[in-house]
């Protein structure tokens, strides 16, 4: 077994336990260093054998030590799925640069779906930063003429989602799309590129599908988040980039 993956997996609990408190209290308006990590039901504050990811819940029994409230299953949960992102992500490209952004890019998306899922909030300062750290990244990998390319893909898949958005809130007489899900795409197009991020849009669409089924027959309202399905397309298809590709030159190919 590799010591770096699990390395990057045990660092990835930590990461995702951070994450957490970047969804919850971003979404909340709260600031992410002030106060210290308390249960939200009694204030305690938790002392650091408290805060080890995974851990803690089951030594503490799922359950706050003082008050005795249960923790919802969204913090070791998340931890663990932050965890295998990342070490998904070394499985796949090994010690290099592109390991490096899927690392940002899982980062990106599990703390979107968190707060979309919780709070129907995609977090601006996330985008913002992931798309920083992942042009730094691109400027070691290929310098500004890479970073322009990759601009340019962003741009595209952005405004074609905004079109979609504009076209759907005309004809449902509502918001179809959240601004959220349009400034979201703006990242998977940059790192996807044009073909691929299309085919995301389609992908992402089709993921949710049941879901919003589910809840028109449920006859509940129909809003949904829209953005846990978008990550976890822009995971699978940046996962599969080189593949997806070369499926959409064979089809291209065969048809011309
Ligand atoms: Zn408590």
């Amino acid at each position: 077994m590799d010591v770096i993956l699990i390395y990057l997996f045990i660092v990835g609990l930590f990461f995702g336990s951070f994450y957490n408190v970047v969804a919850e209290r971003l979404s909340n308006n709260e600031s992410i260093i002030f106060p210290g990590s308390h249960c939200v039901n009694c204030q305690h504050k938790l002392s650091w054998y408290e805060l080890i990811p995974v851990f803690s819940y089951i030594a503490l029994g799922g359950k706050c030590k003082k008050c005795k409230k249960h923790i919802s299953l969204q913090y070791p949960l998340s931890e663990i799925a932050t965890g295998l992102l990342f070490a998904i992500s070394y499985h796949i490209y090994g010690f290099s640069m592109m390991c490096l952004i899927s690392i940002i890019i899982s980062s990106v998306c599990v703390i979107t779906f968190i707060s979309d899922c919780k709070y129907m909030i995609i977090l601006d300062e996330v985008i913002v930063i992931g798309s920083i750290l992942i042009t730094i990244a691109y400027l070691f990998l290929g310098g500004f003429k890479l970073v322009l390319s990759h601009l340019i893909s962003g741009v595209a898949i952005f405004l074609l989602l905004l079109v979609i958005k504009l076209l759907g809130d005309r004809a449902f007489n509502q918001e179809s799309l959240g601004w959220g899900d349009v400034k979201l795409s703006f990242l998977a197009g940059y790192v996807l590129g044009i073909p691929v991020g299309t085919i995301y849009i389609f992908t992402s669409s089709f993921l949710a599908l049941p879901y919003a089924i589910y809840k028109t027959l449920r006859k509940k309202d129909n809003i949904l988040p829209f953005g846990p399905f978008l990550v976890i397309s822009l995971l699978i298809l940046f996962w599969n980039l080189d593949g997806v590709l070369r499926l959409i030159r064979l089809y291209l190919g065969g048809r011309l």
